[in-house]
């Protein structure tokens, strides 16, 4: 349930309502705004009738959350989130580019690539660890070696670093390597995973699964932010169609559509969404297009040495000319790269 204070109700006001919703075993949210307060009240808003809230003389009006999700939902904020990735904030005004390799493959081969895309004006590394891969005998990921190499580039390019998560058991561990957990598409519904990074206070990228709704996507978000963290950056990646090809058909819909329904930023993947190196670019300036809050992209110094995904990389050449690419489309959506 939504209640919208009227605009001369005082911080008392709130907590008086608060306090009566919490007695009800409800979930009581403050939400101050320029102009006027909202509360919410999550839970069985059946509860709620009791409290007869309409008749408090600073309650302008009360509304019920009409959807399944109500903490990612634009019913509840209606202003975008902006959240930090170790300092950087995304969302709001600004598009966002995150890049790296699909997988941290050593030394080199990583602080090569950091180096490549600070010189490009990137704010954010992205680097597999732990890889979520199809077949056992694939490379499975350098594992702590990976995020104490993610952790040395971060502070030697002042880089702050996206990682995937796929243990609920890593969320401690990784916490002090990394600045944003990502979720990858196939374990968008682990839901002790989403419990685990909802107990972190560290941003999480959050992708949708392969086959997964955007009703699934919305409510994958809204298990993080129960369990206690509201920082969390939703990802289109592409899903399954009947199209091969390309690896994936890129959901451009889904920006759209989630910036409609939810105030969490929006980025989207064009290297997973496409698997198709030559259409990364023309996609990401879709993306920039369909009103997404950033990209993440992968890139390799050596793509034909890559141990994941080396067909999707992009080199150093690609790079520049994808951030050339872009920048005309970014200031067309009145947003700061
Ligand atoms: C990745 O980012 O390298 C990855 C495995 O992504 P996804 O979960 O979208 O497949
Ligand atoms: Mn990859």
């Amino acid at each position: 349930m939504i209640i919208i204070l009227k605009p001369q109700a005082t911080e008392t006001d709130a907590n008086e309502i608060l306090d009566k919703i919490a007695s009800l075993g409800l979930k009581p949210l403050y939400m101050p705004g320029i102009e006027r307060t909202v509360l919410g009240a999550l839970g069985d808003e059946r509860k709620l009738k009791q409290l007869h809230l309409d008749s408090y003389p600073m309650v302008d009006a009360v509304k019920p959350v009409l959807s399944p999700y109500k903490l990612v939902s634009r019913e509840l904020q209606a202003h975008d989130s902006i959240i930090s990735i170790g300092g950087v904030k995304v969302g709001g005004g600004k598009f966002t580019v995150i890049a790296g390799p699909c997988s941290v493959e050593g030394q080199d081969q990583l602080f090569g690539v950091a180096e490549m895309i600070k010189d490009q004006g990137v704010p954010l590394l992205r680097g597999g660890a732990f890889k979520p891969r199809t077949s056992p005998y694939s490379f499975q990921g350098l594992g702590l070696e990976g995020l104490k190499l993610l952790k040395a580039a971060r502070e030697q390019y002042q880089l702050p670093v996206v990682s995937e998560i796929i243990d609920p058991s890593d969320a401690e561990l990784m916490h002090d390597y990394i600045d944003c957990y990502q979720v990858g598409a196939r374990n968008m519904q682990n839901f002790r995973l989403l419990e685990a990074v909802g107990k972190q206070d560290k941003a999480v990228l959050l992708k949708r699964g392969m086959s997964a709704t955007l009703e699934e996507l919305l409510l994958a978000a809204e298990y993080i932010i129960n369990a206690g963290n509201p920082n969390v950056i939703l990802c289109e990646r592409g899903i399954r169609t009947f199209e091969t090809a390309t690896r994936n058909t890129l959901d451009l819909n889904a920006v759209a559509y989630l910036k409609e329904k939810s105030h969490l930023p929006v980025f989207v993947d064009p290297s997973h969404g496409t698997g198709v190196k030559s259409l990364i670019n023309p996609l990401s300036r879709a993306a920039v297009a369909v009103g997404a809050d950033g990209i993440i992209v992968e890139a390799h110094l050596n793509p034909k040495e890559a141990l994941s995904d080396g067909h999707q990389a992009l080199t150093a050449d690609d790079f520049s000319r994808l951030m050339a690419d872009i920048k005309p489309f970014v200031a067309a959506a009145g947003k700061q790269l």
